[in-house]
Parts: structure tokens; C-alpha cells; sequence
């Protein structure tokens, strides 16, 4: 520094004076309206053309505020003469500058400018240290009174406490700059926890489609109400939306704007808020106002957050009803309070503790929003739980590269995979499908928005490598995401598999019996059990010389019945009606086109549907004219050759019986045994001419029953003596009898016990018993022959009794006989109205019995 004065111009305490100054912070800054208007105001008071508020630095003077002094901002210190009055504790003033020893060589007194008048005012700092002046500068000599001394030094002292007051207010904005730095950390770490949760969102809306339609319609919305009375300070969109007003609201108070309020309790809510200081929460909260219709009767959560002035007492209320959006608005806004803060300190604690409600607010709307996240995602577990769970197959297909999104372990079955298909594109998944059209279908789903369904649809899918059909009902139903685009399929199947096969066999089924009763000539026919009505095949009509396919009533198909038939044809069908056992009966008929009478076999069975109504008869019928014709042929030979055979062996055994005489009385042993055995023989065809005889005459309806009362006791007793004498081979064992006393044809009836008999000698090993027994019951008397002989299969029981009926097996075919027996014996005991009927199990003997109805 080039001190021009040549006096000491550096104080004492200028280290101290060097801080001071420093702690103003005000050296080297730009200038400011508060100090320019002092300066200007000394110029003016003294009338002087140049004044400055000078600081003293330690190297150079900076000018704070600069008048007439151009555009200088600072001079060196050992030309200032400012160095010189900071140095005084009073006024410093230079009346004619050139007659000042100090100045002779000072370039300002010297120089071109030729500055003549100075008077400069320390500055002092509340702790002594002077930092600088306020001085004035005439280029011409003046006299500077006691008074202008002490107008310059109250100038200088308002210089001061502004340097002091500038000095406070730098200090509060640091520490406000402080403060909001905090906010914006802490703003910083909710955008975070924001960003975070938003994403936690986005990933679950991503996944369940209407899930995100409920998250992004939560509604949340803000109002600050201000003092008791509840002024609306502030209100966002939402809330407007909600209350149904407009921005004109804002301004007014609560009650004013709306009025509907009055005598709810939302307002003494607010009041207990006021005075509680304490914040009140409320979910499920119903609005009932009369605003936007359509947010009339929506339920929000609500907060009433008091908010604090700096003494502690409640001026606001925050309302928030939340919504996520609304608040990082809400936010933004606060921030921009921020940036003024830096400008308008005054209102900085205001607007501090705004923010600082703001993020209290901001706080709660995001642990409600973390429970909203967490109801989601309880949701969408629950969402996929029913879908795992469905009984029907579920999946989704999501994009058009259809990724198996979901799937549940019926549709898995039906693809015949396991879930390690989840995430894989469908046509890698099920390569299969290529070829056909379902991966087509699906696209056009996706493209066209539309749904597809369709029925039975047959599809080929390799189920653990054997490529299997399977039949499904099926269902693509579009998804579509919140702007309306389709982007995933519902996949809904049935698997009909089982069902669809079972019918096609049924069809098979169906048209092989078709085949069958077209290739036998086999009619069908059908009787509603409850109208009546018959309905007839084609070939059926044929049968009956109707028109085919014609519905007839039930009495028509018995007029057509030959009249010594109706009856027996009227109950076999109202006994199988009754029992559900199927009939089997053969019958003439008049052939309605011909006039003419055939023969016909129907077999017929009952069917009854589930519920009983719409039971119906249903059989075949068939042609049996031409086979009567050729049995009736038969048994006319049959009869008239047995006719024939009976002359020449009667006189065959009358020859015998002589024969035998003479042997007898010439005692020719030998003679007598083959005459014997010749006799046996004799009898044994006599017996089976007689049967066929005896056919005969019952086929053409000439045996007669000649019925009388006797009892049925003597008459076993009777065939007792006659078989004993003539069975030797087999221990006959007759069970004693008591009388009962019977009508009957007493010929025919032990035709049938010889029969019976006979039979259970021929079918039993020879050493074997044979029992014979005759019991009373209430009303009838049953006859009963017990073998222990080979017995009979169960196949063949029910046909017994059939006309030449014979068991066919190794056993029989040794043992002679035409199987006509039983079925004359069946013919006898039913033309007596009695019943036979046999018991047997094979390798164990049979059981035959008759009974006959008893009389009194
Ligand atoms: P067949 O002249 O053949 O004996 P039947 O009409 O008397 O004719 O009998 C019919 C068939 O019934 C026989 O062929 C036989 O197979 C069977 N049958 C009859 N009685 C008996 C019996 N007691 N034990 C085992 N089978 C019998």
C-alpha cells in the first residue's frame, strides 16, 4: 500500500476491524436501494456533488454506494481520504484540501480532479471498530458548521444499522436457506419412498389389469381451512371435484360455500380439532354433499391436520382426503414457496411451516397408500387363489406372444403339462398346436378385442407323448388393459372328453342295432306308457300293413290281434308295464293291407325315464308266419307219424307179452331176460311216442283236460307203486303225504310227477336219491321231485322249458331225449292255471316243482 499522506492511516485495532468488516459480508457486493437512497439524501443535504459510503478494506476502499463518483467501484487505500477519518473517532473534515500538509501530494487534491471540500463520518460497528465512513467531497472550498457535523455523523449512523440490520437478515436466511435444505432432503426421500411405491404399483397393476383400474381411481384430495370459521385457503381439484364448487370457492368460508354442512357434524369435527390440537383420522368417511353427482356417495379417508403457528397455537386445518397425484402437487407448490423464501424472509416461517404440515400430510396419504398396496395385493393373491382354485380350467394368455401368464392345474391336465409351461409363449409350450387353428383364433382375439366361444371343439395335444384328442367347450375372453386395448386372454375350458366319446359309442351303438334289425327284418316299435300311443319303424307297419311311422292308439294294435289272443297279449304287456321285466310272446295278427293272418314274435321292455313321466314300452317285432307255417308242418309229421308208429308197437308189445308167457313156461332164462329187456325198450318208445303224440295234439289243440276233484295224496301214492316197481338204478324216497284235494285232469298231472321223475333219474348219476314230496299251503298244493343229479347252468334256466328246448353240453349229449318233455308238462300245469318252476345250481342237483290250487 502507497500511503500518500505521510501520517500513520492504520488504527490499532485493525486486525479486529478487518473481521468485523468481514462478518458483514457486505465488502465487494453489488449495490443496494438502501444505501444508494442515504447517499443520495447526504448529496442533497449538503448540496454536494459527490457522496460515498466508503469501506475500508485492508489493501483498497470499496465504494458501497457511489454518488458523482462515475462508475468507480474502489480506490487504493493510501489515496482514500477515508483511510484518513476512519482513524477518528469524529467527524474527519478538510475545509480547503490543498492548504492540508497531509494532502500536498494526494492525487485526488493534487490531480486533474481537484477535490478541494471532504468531510467524512466514521461507521463504528456495535463492538468500536470503524469499517468505514459516509462521506461528501466539494470540488470547491466550503465551511463545514458543528451542525453539518452532526446532521453527517446521524447519516453515518443510519449507514450503520442498516450494515447491522442487513447483517441479521443474512444470518435468519442462512439458517432458513438451512432449514430448507432439511425440507428437500426430507422431500427428497418421500419422492423416493413414492417412486419406490409407484413402482410397487406398476408392477402389480401390470400384473391384474382391473386391480390397476381400482388403484388409479383411488381418490384423494387437499383443502387448508383457515381459523375457526374455516376459511377455504387452499383447495386442489380433487376436493373441488368433490364438494362440487369451482376455484370462486376459495376465499370463502366452509359454511358459506357450503351450506349443507350446517347441523352435519363435519363442522364441530372441525371445531374439536381446533381446540384439541389434536389431528382427527376417519376412514370410510361418506360425503353427503350435493355437489358432482357422481362423487355424492363415495366414502374417502380423511385427515384434519391441525396446523401450528410458531407459538404453538392452531391457526389451520388440513383436510386431506387422499390422492397421490394431488399431493406431489400439493409439494411442488411448497417448493416454489421455497425459492421465494430466499427473497421475502418475512414470510419464510409462514411458509415453513406449511411445508412442514404439507409433509406431515404427504406422510399419512402415503401409509394409506401403503395400505391400499397392501389391500392390492391381498387382492390380487385372492384373485389368483379363485383362479388356482376354479373347477372349470382357468388360465392367462398375456401379449400377442401369448405367455402363459396363469394357468391352473385343470388346464395344465388338459394340455398334458406341469406348470413349468408358466412364463413359456403358448406355441413353444404346446408345439402341437401348429397345424391347428387355435393359435390363429387366439390372435384374432387379441387383435379384434372379440371374444371367441365354441363347443366340442376337438383338439390334438400330446399328453406325455401319445398325441391324444380331447373335446373341449372353450372361451377366449379379451382382457383389456386401462386404455381400452386388448393385451390378454381369459382361457376358459371344459374338457368334454369322456362325454363326447361315451355318445359317439352310443351312436356307434345306435346304428349297429340299426344295421342289425334292417338285416333281420326286425320292426321297431315304441308305446308312451302314460297315452298309449304306439309308434311303429317302417318295417313295423310293413308287419302290421299300416302306414309306417304312424302314431296308433294302443286298442288298434289289439283289434288287429287274433280275439283268441287279446287277452293273453293285453297282460303280457301290462305284466311287464307292472314288473319292468321284458315280454317275450308270440302271437297272430290280421295284416290291415292284406287281410290276411300272420304270425308275429314281439319282445318288448319297459323304460323308464328318470323323473317317471314319459316312461315308455319300446321292442322289436318280427315276422314269424313262414317258421309257424314250417313247425305247424312239422308237428302235423311229427303227429302223423307217431299216430302211425302206435298200431304197429302195440301189436309189437302184444307179441312180446306172448312171447315172454312161453319162455316163461319152457323156463328159457335167457329168452325171458332179452324179452325182458326188448319189453323195456318197448315201453321206453311208447313213452316217447306218446310225448310226441301228445305234442301234437297240444300244438293242434286237440288235448283235452278232462278236470275232476280227487286227492292229490292217493295219486303220488299211486305213481309211488308204479315207479318203485319199475326204477330200480336210484333210491326213490317219497316223503310222507297228507290229502289234499285238488281239480285237475289226474292223467295229465301224474303225466307230469312221471315226467318229472324220469327226468331226475336220466340228469342224476344211478345210486343218487330222488325225492318226492307233495306239501299243503294256505290255498295250494305244491308237488316238488329233488335230484342230486348234474343240475342245470343258470343261462339255461329261463328256457327250460322252450318247446325242444335241450341243455346242451358233454354231459347231455350221452343222455337221449328231444326236449320235449318239460315243455308239455309247463303246457299241462298252465292249462290247469298252476305254476312250475324249477331251482338248480350246476353240479348240484335241481329242485322241480308244480302247484296246483288247492280245494277246501
Ligand atoms: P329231454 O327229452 O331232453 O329230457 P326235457 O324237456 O324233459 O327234454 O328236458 C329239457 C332239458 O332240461 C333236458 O335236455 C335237460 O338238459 C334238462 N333237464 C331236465 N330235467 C333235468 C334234471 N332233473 N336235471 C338236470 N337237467 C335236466
Amino acid at each position: 500500500m502507497n500511503n500518500t499522506f505521510g501520517i500513520e492511516i492504520i488504527p490499532p485495532n485493525e486486525a479486529g476491524r478487518i473481521d468485523a468488516l468481514r462478518r458483514y459480508k457486505i465488502y465487494n457486493t453489488p449495490s443496494e436501494g438502501a444505501f444508494d437512497r442515504v447517499a443520495k439524501l447526504a448529496a442533497r443535504i449538503f448540496k454536494v456533488p459527490v457522496s460515498l459510503i466508503s469501506l475500508v478494506g485492508a489493501e483498497e476502499v470499496f465504494f458501497k454506494a457511489n454518488v458523482g463518483m462515475g462508475t468507480t467501484r474502489t480506490t487504493s487505500r493510501g489515496v482514500s481520504l477515508c483511510s484518513i477519518a476512519i482513524v477518528n473517532e469524529e467527524v474527519t473534515v478538510f475545509e480547503n484540501a490543498p492548504e492540508e500538509p497531509c494532502l500536498l501530494t494526494n492525487p485526488n487534491v493534487a490531480g486533474s480532479f481537484g477535490l478541494k471540500f471532504y468531510a467524512g463520518a466514521p461507521l463504528i460497528s456495535h463492538d468500536g471498530f470503524a469499517i468505514g465512513t459516509l462521506c461528501i467531497i466539494d470540488k470547491a472550498p466550503r465551511i463545514f458548521s458543528p451542525e453539518d457535523r452532526v446532521i453527517l455523523q446521524g447519516l453515518a449512523q443510519i449507514v450503520m444499522d442498516e450494515i447491522e440490520l442487513r447483517r441479521a437478515a443474512l444470518e435468519e436466511t442462512e439458517k432458513l436457506q438451512h432449514i430448507n435444505d432439511q425440507l428437500k432432503a426430507k422431500n427428497k426421500e418421500l419422492e423416493d419412498t413414492q417412486v419406490s411405491l409407484n413402482t410397487g404399483l406398476v408392477r402389480l397393476s401390470a400384473s391384474e389389469e382391473r386391480l390397476r383400474d381400482i388403484f388409479q381411481d383411488a381418490p384423494v384430495a387437499i383443502s387448508i381451512l383457515k381459523g375457526r370459521e374455516l376459511v377455504i385457503e387452499s383447495a386442489n381439484t380433487w376436493i373441488l371435484a368433490i364438494w362440487g364448487l369451482d376455484e370462486s370457492a376459495i376465499g370463502r368460508t366452509m359454511r358459506e360455500a357450503l351450506p349443507e354442512l350446517e347441523g352435519q357434524p363435519v363442522l364441530q369435527l372441525f371445531d374439536n380439532v381446533f381446540t384439541s390440537g389434536v389431528p382427527y383420522y376417519s376412514s370410510e368417511f361418506k360425503s353427503s354433499l350435493k355437489g358432482n353427482h357422481l362423487l355424492q356417495e363415495q366414502f374417502y379417508n380423511v385427515v384434519f391436520q391441525p396446523i401450528r403457528n410458531e407459538a404453538g397455537e392452531v391457526h389451520s386445518i388440513m383436510l386431506v382426503a387422499a390422492e397421490v397425484s394431488e399431493l406431489v402437487n400439493t409439494r411442488r407448490e411448497a417448493q416454489e414457496l421455497n425459492e421465494e423464501l430466499y427473497a421475502m424472509n418475512e414470510e419464510m416461517t409462514a411458509t415453513n411451516e406449511e411445508l412442514s404440515s404439507a409433509n406431515e400430510a404427504l406422510a399419512v396419504a402415503q401409509s394409506q397408500l401403503q395400505e391400499l398396496v397392501d389391500s392390492l395385493s391381498v387382492s390380487d393373491a385372492k384373485f389368483r387363489n379363485m383362479i388356482t382354485e376354479a373347477p372349470v380350467a382357468i388360465g392367462v394368455l398375456k401379449g400377442r406372444e401369448l405367455i402363459i401368464e396363469t394357468a391352473n392345474a385343470k388346464l395344465l391336465t388338459i394340455w398334458g403339462r406341469t406348470d413349468a409351461v408358466l412364463e413359456m409363449p403358448l406355441s413353444k409350450a404346446l408345439p402341437e398346436l401348429k397345424g391347428q387353428p387355435f393359435l390363429q383364433i387366439l390372435d384374432n382375439v387379441i387383435t379384434t378385442g372379440e371374444a371367441y366361444y365354441n363347443y366340442e371343439v376337438p383338439a390334438i395335444l400330446n399328453h406325455h407323448g401319445v398325441l391324444t384328442t380331447v373335446y373341449l367347450d372353450l372361451l377366449y375372453q379379451p382382457l383389456k388393459n386401462g386404455s381400452g386395448l386388448t393385451d390378454s386372454i381369459l382361457v376358459v375350458a371344459t374338457d368334454l372328453t369322456e362325454q363326447v366319446k361315451a355318445r359317439k359309442k352310443a351312436e356307434q351303438a345306435e346304428e349297429t342295432l340299426r344295421i342289425a334289425t334292417e338285416s333281420a327284418e326286425l320292426g321297431t316299435w315304441s308305446m308312451d306308457s302314460i297315452t298309449g300311443e304306439f309308434t311303429t319303424s317302417l318295417r313295423s307297419g310293413q308287419i302290421l300293413g299300416r302306414d309306417p311311422e304312424m302314431e296308433i292308439p294302443f286298442e288298434a294294435v289289439i283289434d288287429q290281434v287274433r280275439s283268441d289272443f287279446q287277452t293273453f297279449v293285453r297282460e303280457a304287456v301290462s305284466t311287464s308295464m307292472e314288473n319292468g321285466e321284458a315280454f317275450n310272446i308270440e302271437y297272430p295278427i290280421t295284416d290291415l293291407r292284406e287281410g290276411k293272418e300272420r304270425w308275429v314274435r314281439s319282445v318288448g321292455k319297459l323304460i323308464k325315464s328318470e323323473t317317471g313321466h314319459g316312461s315308455y314300452l319300446t321292442g322289436v317285432l318280427a315276422d314269424i308266419t313262414e317258421q309257424k307255417k314250417d313247425e305247424q308242418r312239422k308237428n302235423d309229421f311229427i303227429g302223423m307219424v307217431s299216430h302211425e308208429l302206435k298200431t304197429p308197437l302195440t301189436s309189437l308189445n302184444a307179441y312180446l307179452q306172448i312171447l315172454q308167457g312161453v319162455a316163461q313156461k319152457s323156463q328159457d332164462s335167457f329168452s325171458l331176460h332179452a324179452l325182458e329187456r326188448a319189453s323195456k325198450q318197448v315201453s321206453k318208445m311208447t313213452v316217447m311216442i306218446n310225448g310226441f303224440l301228445n305234442l301234437s295234439r297240444l300244438e293242434s289243440g286237440k288235448i283235452q283236460i278232462d278236470k275232476q276233484r280227487f286227492d292229490l295224496a292217493s295219486l303220488i301214492r299211486d305213481v309211488e307203486k308204479e315207479t318203485t316197481e319199475q326204477i330200480s338204478t336210484h333210491q326213490l324216497v317219497f316223503e310222507p303225504v297228507e290229502t289234499a284235494f285238488v281239480v285237475a285232469d289226474p292223467d295229465k298231472i301224474s303225466q307230469v310227477v312221471n315226467n318229472l321223475i324220469s327226468n331226475a333219474v336220466k340228469y342224476s348219476a344211478p345210486g343218487s336219491t330222488v325225492q318226492i314230496a307233495c306239501l299243503k299251503d294256505q290255498d295250494k298244493v305244491i308237488v316238488s321231485v329233488r335230484d342230486q343229479g348234474m343240475g342245470i347252468r343258470k343261462e339255461d334256466l329261463s328256457s327250460l322249458f322252450d318247446r325242444y328246448h335241450r341243455v346242451n353240453n358233454q354231459q347231455t349229449q350221452t343222455i337221449a331225449g328231444f326236449g320235449v318233455g318239460l315243455y308239455i308238462c309247463s303246457e299241462i300245469i298252465q292249462r290247469h292255471d298252476g305254476k312250475i318252476w324249477v331251482e338248480s345250481e350246476f353240479g348240484n342237483g335241481s329242485a322241480f316243482y308244480f302247484s296246483l290250487a288247492r280245494e277246501a
